[in-house]
């Protein structure tokens, strides 16, 4: 039997656990590869995703592009 408080507890559980799915998928196909995201410079990367500052905020910005344009591609596994 429930009430409306519960109902809405519900839904919002739901959202959560999906923008947390969500998140993992994406964290899923972003990892460290020992070279940079951008630019594929390899040298002295160690874990780091991306050489510098710039590298990350060029990526960013052609990802939010290319999500924008449904472009981005599917996360690897
Ligand atoms: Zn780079």
């Amino acid at each position: 039997m429930a009430d409306e408080a519960d109902l809405a507890f519900d839904s919002e559980q739901r959202h959560l656990s999906l923008a947390l799915a969500a998140q993992r998928r994406r964290a899923g196909g972003f990892s460290a590869t020992g070279s940079c995201h951008h630019c594929g410079n390899a040298e002295g990367m160690g874990q780091r995703l991306f050489c510098d500052a710039d590298c990350a905020a060029d990526w960013e910005y052609q990802d939010s592009l290319k999500r924008k344009l449904g472009l981005a591609e599917p996360p690897v596994h």
